[in-house]
């Protein structure tokens, strides 16, 4: 679209520019909410006054906590993501990371219960500061709804943001729960505008799950709009247009019939096979974070899931689960999708991610100086096999239920692989000395997500069932580009030449030996990067759930000859650069122009 004005760096003021949290556009009248003033104040109490602040605190913790449950109550028929986020939110209020602290505060420096909730915060605050995965930093912005729920509490004052609003409005505020969310979409909203707020925050997940338009990121749009002013919420693009001209909105109703259509003609390719028009065969499957997404992912058509997170399932509960737990877990996954596979992630704990509860006998992995090359994912497991070991079994155990594939992350080198190989041998041992059945030939496969692990892929595919390589790390430990450090993010880059000769190596390897290779990244699920991957031979791509139908109506519309011929051209490009000027030839063939162009 043209923007007319050239102020303001060449942008127009009127367009605000933000991040898109939720795709889809809408025309409407605006409400602009916030959040009570910041109510904290800031005193010192005398000896006697500590004993009742603490009992203050405790009981506006309570409140919350009961907040969020009558919440949770109320929304039990909604999408099993959205309900666990409200647990999550009521676990962190639970946390004694917030109550145990502030109450430390309280009693040791002799100081109200606003002020030492703000100190917690600001100590959490910092510690998240260090942490690089940009998915777990977003859960900061989540502890910072939860404490100042308790903070409005203490002020006396309500804890959510007020909902009494007309019908088809779009709400504009300074921050969004997701809980707000939820209950801003049962009042018949139809998008949000917001100033906080980032692609992976929980606002945005919830606002997904709903089907709610969302732009987040708009710096002071509070302050720019007024309730009642026509703006256009434009979803895919991340922009807000305030004051439109009658020209830009009848355009954007058109980019929404457009969508419309786009998204219902998807809807036909859901349950077609997955092959392109010279009938080359290729798996589209499902990153699930969760069993619960195992509906949603059989909805998409999904043929069997590529990559399930089992580190969810640790950090949802406040303690790790049990061996039968996570068998139960597994076995409803196997049996729900067989007979298609169901590939399961051994604990990629560790690193960026990591639980109190889940820890490796003398390691503390929030304290580690480098953590993204420390004792994550398979090292933290063979570190602590007690836990691996009851994982493992857990996964045997649910092996004659379905088609299991065992998948381990991060693997750097042979030995590794021996040393897992070797305990999985005993744990085998072990269930037929019990009589517990198990499929003896179950596949066990590797993530490649190491550089060492490219250059060895010719030893390591002797070895494993299958490859699946996870190019989200791949990227990072390749390019030497944190993969959630803000400032070299324009640097991380999926069509780097060399990452894709390291996935085409890998392939190469794999199918030298006669195994099969997946890629769980997100360049999976991108649009842009998927024909590229299905060119250089992968057998399968696995992604979020919703994006498979875009994929496979592009693959669907392919010829795999042209695709090869890609493939084989993007080896041969000196940088990223080219390598997208060859995709825009490619591109417009599989996408209607307007998504291309836009
Ligand atoms: C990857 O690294 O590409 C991957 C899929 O794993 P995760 O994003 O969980 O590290
Ligand atoms: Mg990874």
């Amino acid at each position: 679209m043209q923007e007319q004005n050239q102020q303001n760096g060449g942008r127009d003021p009127r367009t605000l520019h933000g991040i898109s949290g939720s795709p889809g556009i809408v025309i409407g009248k605006v409400v602009v909410l916030r959040r009570g003033q910041d109510a904290s104040c800031h005193a010192k109490l005398a000896a006697d006054d500590i004993g009742p602040e603490v009992e203050r605190f405790v009981d506006a913790v309570r409140l919350v906590e009961s907040d969020l449950m009558a919440l949770r109550h109320q929304f039990e028929d909604e999408l099993q993501e959205t309900l666990s986020i409200i647990d999550s939110h009521i676990l962190m209020v639970r946390d004694n990371m917030v109550l145990d602290q502030t109450i430390c505060f309280i009693r040791d420096e002799g100081i109200n219960a606003s002020w030492a909730l703000e100190k917690s915060l600001d100590l959490i605050r910092r510690k998240f500061a260090d942490i690089d995965d940009g998915y777990i930093r977003d859960r900061f912005s989540d502890i910072e709804y939860v404490v100042g729920r308790v903070a409005r509490r203490l002020a006396g004052e309500d804890s959510g943001l007020p909902v009494d609003v007309e019908e088809n409005v779009i709400v504009v505020s300074d921050d969004f729960s997701p809980e707000d969310t939820i209950r801003l979409q049962a009042e018949k909203v139809i998008g949000l505008a917001c100033e906080k707020g980032g692609v992976t925050s929980h606002t945005a997940i919830v606002a997904r799950s709903l089907g709610l338009p969302a732009v987040l990121g708009l710096a002071d749009v509070t302050s720019m709009c007024t309730t009642g002013e026509t703006v256009i919420l434009d979803g895919f693009t991340g922009r807000l247009y305030l004051a439109p001209t009658r020209d830009q909105q009848i355009q954007h109703l058109e980019y929404n019939r457009q969508h419309r259509a786009f998204t219902s003609e998807l809807a036909r390719f859901i349950h077609l096979p997955s092959e392109s028009m010279d009938g080359m065969r290729v798996r589209l499957s499902a990153n699930i974070e969760m069993a619960e997404e195992l509906a949603t992912a059989q909805q998409y058509g999904a043929e069997g899931i590529g990559l399930f997170r089992t580190e969810f399932e640790y950090f949802r509960h406040e303690t790790a689960p049990d061996e039968d737990a996570m068998f139960a877990t597994y076995r409803d996954l196997l049996a729900g999708f067989a007979p298609q596979p169901v590939t399961i992630r051994t604990l990629d704990v560790g690193g960026d991610k990591f639980a109190s509860h889940v820890t490796a006998r003398d390691v503390r992995l929030d304290l580690e100086r480098n953590p993204a090359l420390g004792l994550r994912s398979i090292r933290f497991s063979l570190r602590n096999p007690r836990l691996f070991v009851i994982q493992l079994r857990a996964m045997l155990r649910a092996s004659c239920y379905g088609r299991l594939r065992i998948l381990l992350p991060m693997i750097s080198s042979l030995d590794e692989l021996s040393r897992v190989r070797a305990i999985l041998q005993e744990i085998m041992q072990s269930l037929t000395r019990e009589n517990i059945a198990y499929n003896p030939a179950v596949e066990v496969g590797i993530m490649i997500e190491v550089p060492s692990a490219v250059v060895m892929a010719d030893a390591l595919a002797a070895k494993v069932d299958f490859f699946s390589i996870g190019t989200n790390d791949l990227i990072q430990y390749l390019l030497a580009i944190d993969r959630g450090n803000e400032y070299v993010a324009q640097m991380y880059e999926p069509l780097h030449p060399a990452v894709l000769r390291m996935i085409s190596q890998t392939v190469e390897a794999a199918h030298k030996q006669g195994i099969e290779v997946s890629l769980c990244g997100e360049m999976a699920g991108d649009v842009v990067t998927a024909p590229v991957l299905l060119g250089l031979g992968l057998d399968e791509l696995s992604m979020r759930p919703s994006a498979i139908a875009y994929v496979k109506r592009m693959l669907r519309y392919s010829c795999y000859s042209q695709l090869s011929d890609l493939g084989r051209k993007v080896l041969h490009c000196a940088d990223a650069i080219e390598v997208r000027r060859l995709l825009t030839r490619y591109l417009p063939h599989y996408y209607p122009e307007e998504f291309a162009s836009r």
